[in-house]
This record gives structure tokens, C-alpha cells and sequence, in this order.
């Protein structure tokens, strides 16, 4: 039976490839796509075949408890194009190209990176989505339509597994010029309880 409030997008929005926030804290600058280890390589690559310029910045580390950087990184993040860190380089902001929902296409849609085919799925039990999706605040949550992602949802929290001593996070350095007071960049190690 089909559900009352299953989720598709949002007539005409591209909003999650445009929009990077800040990710714990301003303290870290605005993040980009998270990239697993296994998908960086593939990622480059497109980006050459395209001609297209892309930045990719490590995300989070791992290490031993008594080292004083990261010996492993579990996650890397593509930066957007924006000097204040939005707008994902593959996003086609430029031809008349429209998504079946009318947004700007993805010019690497069949091999997009996994957090992009999880997004706005951001919790499997119970089902959520990130408030911040235009459907979360058009519609509300959705129950239901989110079978692949979340199937990529799960796929990255076996990724990002780790029995690790200690998590390292990396502040990117990006963000709006209004900000720079509080951003920083490098490397920091997340309090473990
Ligand atoms: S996932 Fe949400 S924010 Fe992204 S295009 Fe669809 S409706 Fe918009
Ligand atoms: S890779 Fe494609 S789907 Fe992912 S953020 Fe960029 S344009 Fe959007």
C-alpha cells in the first residue's frame, strides 16, 4: 500500500548541492560531500574526465590514543566550488539540463558518491530525514520511497566503523568572509567519553 507522505523531491530543487553548513561548529568550516577512502580514487578520476577542478580535503581521522595526529583517514569530504564553500563542482548550474524533478543535473549522477545517494536519509530507527531538506520542511517527515538510500545509508556506517583509541576531525578553513573570525583549520581530536 502506498504511504501517505513518501519522499521525493522537491519541484525545481537542487538545495543539497548548493548548500554546505557548518559542520560540527563554525570552528570547523563549512564541509563538503563526505568520501569514503574507496570512493576517492573514482571521484578524481570523473573529475578529470570532465575537466572539471574539484578539491577534496580529509574529514575524519583515526589514530592510536597517544599520537598526535592522524595515522588513517576514514573519511574525506569533496569541497564545494564556492569561495564560501557552497555549490558542488559537479552540480550543472549552467545548461538547461533539468533532473526529472526539475532541479540542476549531476553531471556524475550514475556514479555519485554514497553519501549523495543516502542524502537527506540521516537515520535509519526511526526513519529520518535532515530537517534541513526542502521535503523535511515542506512535508514533514516522510514514511517512506527511501529504500536506497537507505541502503547506502548503511553501507557508510560500515564504513565508518571503527574500533579506533582516538577520532581525529578535520576543520576545513572555508566558509562565508563574515565568519572567518571563528573559523579555523587543521586537524583536532573529538573528546572521547
Ligand atoms: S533531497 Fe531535499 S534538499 Fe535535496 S533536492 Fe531533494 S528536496 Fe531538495
Ligand atoms: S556529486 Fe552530484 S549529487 Fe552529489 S552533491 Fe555533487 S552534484 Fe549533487
Amino acid at each position: 500500500m502506498k504511504s501517505s507522505n513518501d519522499f521525493s523531491c522537491i519541484s525545481e530543487c537542487s538545495q543539497c548541492c548548493i548548500e554546505r553548513e557548518y559542520y560540527p561548529s563554525k570552528k570547523f568550516g563549512k564541509i563538503g560531500v563526505l568520501i569514503l577512502p574507496r570512493e576517492k580514487n573514482k571521484i578524481e578520476s570523473l573529475a578529470k574526465e570532465h575537466g572539471i577542478k574539484i578539491t577534496v580535503l580529509p574529514r575524519i581521522g583515526i589514530s592510536d590514543s597517544k599520537s598526535n595526529e592522524p595515522t588513517g583517514i576514514l573519511a574525506f569530504q569533496l569541497m564545494g566550488k564556492d569561495a564560501n564553500g557552497n555549490t558542488c563542482p559537479f552540480l550543472d548550474t549552467e545548461s538547461d539540463s533539468r533532473s526529472p524533478h526539475g532541479g540542476f543535473t549531476c553531471k556524475i549522477y550514475e556514479n555519485r558518491p554514497l553519501a549523495c545517494r543516502t542524502y537527506p536519509l540521516i537515520e535509519s530507527t526511526p526513519l529520518t530525514i535532515d530537517s534541513k531538506c526542502k521535503f523535511c520542511q515542506e512535508c514533514g517527515q516522510p514514511d517512506g520511497n527511501l529504500q536506497s538510500e537507505l541502503e547506502s545509508l548503511i553501507q557508510i556506517k560500515s564504513s565508518m566503523n571503527t574500533e579506533s583509541e582516538k577520532i581525529w576531525r578535520y576543520a576545513t578553513g572555508i566558509g562565508e568572509v563574515d565568519d572567518s573570525d571563528y573559523i579555523t583549520n587543521g586537524w583536532f581530536a573529538e573528546a572521547i567519553d
